[in-house]
This record gives C-alpha cells, sequence and structure tokens, in this order.
C-alpha cells in the first residue's frame, strides 16, 4: 500500500509517498519568508500558503515518486497538534483525497511523526526506545515501543518554552535572522562555547529528572547582553551564541542518556527541528557512544516538519491494521501524544 502523508501543522506545507518502510519520493514548500518581518509565524497567512501550494505540493511528491494518484492506498494527515487554522487545511485536503480516491484515512500525531520519520533513513525501530523530541513547540523525553500500536509513556515535557522556542527568542536578542535556531547554529560556528557559563536548568539532583525549562536560560541570554551592552561593551555574538547552545545541547542529552540508562533501553531517538542542531547532534553522539548507546538521529531535511514523517506513520498503521480514523475527524490543534493515532470518539 502507497501511503500519502500531508502534513501542514505549522509554515510547512509537505507531501509524502511511503510504502513498506521506503520513501518513494516527496515535496515540501515553506511559508517561512512570509513571516519572517513578524518574527513569528502567522497562522493566517500560514493557512493561506497552504491552500495555495497543497496540489503542487502532493503533485510534486507523486512526479518524484513516478506515481499516480491512483496508486495511493491510504492517506495519512497531521490532525494535531499545530495551528488550528492550519491543521484544518491538510486534514481537509487529506480527507477530499481519501473520499475521493475511496481509501482510508488516518489522522496522526505530529510529534509521532517526528519520531517515525527515523524508519525511512535507519530501518525499524527497536521495540523499545526512548525519544527525545526538541523542536519548536516540543521538549520531550518519551518511551517508545510499537509506534503503531503501544501507547507512549511521557518521561517528562518542559515547563515553559520548547528548546527551539529558545533557540528562536535567543537569536531575536542576538539580532540574527528569523528562523532563529539555523541563525544560532551558523553564528555558534565561531564562538567559544564555555566563553560564558550559562545555568543548565533543573539539572540539580532535586530537579525533575526528565524535566526541562528553558525560560530561564533565556532571561540569562537577555540579562548577560543587556549588561554588556549597559556597559557599552561590544556584543560577542559568536562567544553567547555558543554558550548558550552548548547550554542546550549539555542539558538535553544529558537526561536523554540518563533516561536510556535508567529505562535499560539502548537506543536513543533525537528528533524534531532542534535535533538538526550541530552541537546537540555531536554531543548526543559523543554521550551515547560513552554509555553504550545507540543514537538514531533522521537526516537534518528529515528532523524539521515534512511530509514523509507523517506518511511513515500512516505506512506503519497500515501494516499494522490500525482501525482508520472517520471522515469527521476534527483538527485537534492540542492534541495529547498517547500514540500515533489520535485517539477519541471518532476513531
Ligand atoms: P512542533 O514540531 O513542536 O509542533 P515545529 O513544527 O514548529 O514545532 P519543527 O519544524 O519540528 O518545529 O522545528 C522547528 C524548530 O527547530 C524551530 O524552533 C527552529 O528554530 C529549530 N531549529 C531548526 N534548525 C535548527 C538548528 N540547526 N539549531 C537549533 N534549532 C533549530
Ligand atoms: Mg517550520
Ligand atoms: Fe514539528
Amino acid at each position: 500500500t502507497v501511503v500519502l502523508g500531508i502534513e501542514t501543522s505549522c509554515d510547512e506545507t509537505g507531501a509524502g509517498l511511503v510504502a513498506e518502510g521506503r520513501l518513494l519520493g516527496d515535496a515540501l514548500s515553506s511559508s517561512m519568508s512570509e513571516h519572517a518581518r513578524f518574527g513569528g509565524v502567522v497562522p493566517e497567512i500560514a493557512a493561506r500558503a497552504h491552500l495555495e501550494a497543497m496540489l503542487p505540493v502532493v503533485r510534486e511528491a507523486l512526479t518524484r515518486a513516478s506515481l499516480d494518484l491512483s496508486d495511493v492506498g491510504a492517506v495519512a494527515v497531521t490532525a494535531g497538534p499545530g495551528l488550528s487554522t492550519a491543521v484544518q487545511v491538510g486534514l481537509a485536503s487529506a480527507k477530499a483525497f481519501a473520499f475521493a480516491l475511496d481509501v482510508p484515512l488516518y489522522g496522526v500525531h505530529h510529534l509521532a511523526g517526528h519520531a517515525a520519520v527515523d524508519v525511512l533513513e535507519h530501518g525499524p525501530l527497536p521495540p523499545r526506545c526512548v525519544a527525545l523530541v526538541v523542536s519548536g513547540g516540543h521538549t520531550s523525553l518519551l518511551l517508545l515501543g510499537d509506534l503503531a500500536r503501544d501507547p507512549i509513556v511521557h518521561l517528562g515535557d518542559t515547563a515553559d518554552d520548547a528548546a527551539g522556542e529558545a533557540f528562536d527568542k535567543v537569536a531575536r536578542i542576538l539580532g540574527l535572522p528569523y528562523p532563529g535556531g539555523p541563525s544560532v547554529d551558523r553564528a555558534a560556528r565561531d564562538g567559544d562555547p564555555r566563553a560564558i557559563a550559562f545555568p543548565r536548568p533543573l539539572t540539580r539532583p532535586s530537579d525533575p529528572r526528565y524535566g526541562f525549562s528553558f525560560s530561564g536560560l533565556k532571561t540569562a541570554v537577555a540579562r548577560w547582553v543587556e549588561a554588556r551592552q549597559g556597559a557599552g561593551g561590544d556584543l560577542p555574538v559568536a562567544d553567547v551564541a555558543a554558550s548558550f547552545q552548548e547550554a542546550v545541547a549539555d542539558t538535553v542529552t544529558r537526561k536523554a542518556v540518563a533516561a536510556c540508562l535508567d529505562h535499560g533501553v539502548d537506543t536513543l531517538l533525537v528528533v524534531g527541528g532542534v535535533a538538526a542542531n550541530s552541537r546537540v547532534r555531536a554531543l548526543a553522539e559523543e554521550r551515547c557512544a560513552a554509555a553504550g548507546i545507540e543514537l538514531r538521529v533522521p537526516p537534518m531535511r528529515l528532523c524539521t516538519d515534512n511530509g514523509a514523517m507523517i506518511a511513515a506513520v500512516g505506512d506503519l498503521l497500515v501494516r499494522a491494521g490500525a482501525p482508520a480514523s472517520e471522515l469527521r475527524i476534527p483538527a485537534d490543534p492540542s492534541a495529547p501524544l498517547t500514540g500515533a493515532l489520535l485517539a477519541g470518539p471518532w476513531r
């Protein structure tokens, strides 16, 4: 069965085609540049852009896969979480495809997609693994079993900002261009990660072992920058970027490795947009190697939002014989992650 995956939870319109754990073709359109002058994603602009990009993106994915629309045997779509207006465009499109083609529809959880996409690059997941999800809206440690069948266990979440959000905010503080994550990563290349000792939030023994918090770290960066500018000094942008990035990478990888060791799990999955960060990747590699843990990180272009990741979840569900969603499945902008398929009475 060829699964068409559709993703529109934020500012990327993505379509992907997957069968039997293999990516056949995908395409992506982003409205990122349209949001740049607002410093963040504007939901109404994103929704309109999804509407315009949807059919061209699906067509391009089909062309790249050398497939026809009639070859599609199931449709998977992000039903949440995400920006409500954005999710609804993808969901309505997916319903139309499923209805017109008379194939099953699977409403899936966006974060399950971030995890499942690694299957396309590195093959089936082991029976159990820990996933560190670090993205624009989430920072979570999850205990995964069979993604298509088992409930997902939340080990910990962020108490405030997500890791990606912290990167975006620090970029603004430093006057680096939007989107912030890649800008900070680039600026940090020429900086000294030990130049400034920014705090490692929630790493004392009495703190929640798998909890994260990034708003205090962001404030520490803002204070440091204010103090330096108040004293009339030049801002060492590269050093601040590198030191901040080090604090995030140190915190998330330390907790992720601890979660693996605590639960006797020998595979760590690092996924989501911030998994594209060069220092997070390098430090995760170093620490997993030292702890005898196998590290799996999707290739960079599959770390940020895309359609292939949603098709990957759909493919797992199809092959597991999971029940399809009803066509009346609603968008769920703040869906909790209990499993890959969005649960609810409509299932
Ligand atoms: P969510 O998946 O939680 O709904 P999202 O879809 O907005 O949120 P993703 O597309 O998964 O998030 O990731 C985008 C985030 O990743 C942004 O905050 C961006 O700054 C961050 N990011 C992307 N590349 C890098 C990088 N190289 N270094 C650090 N952060 C990065
Ligand atoms: Mg994005
Ligand atoms: Fe995402």
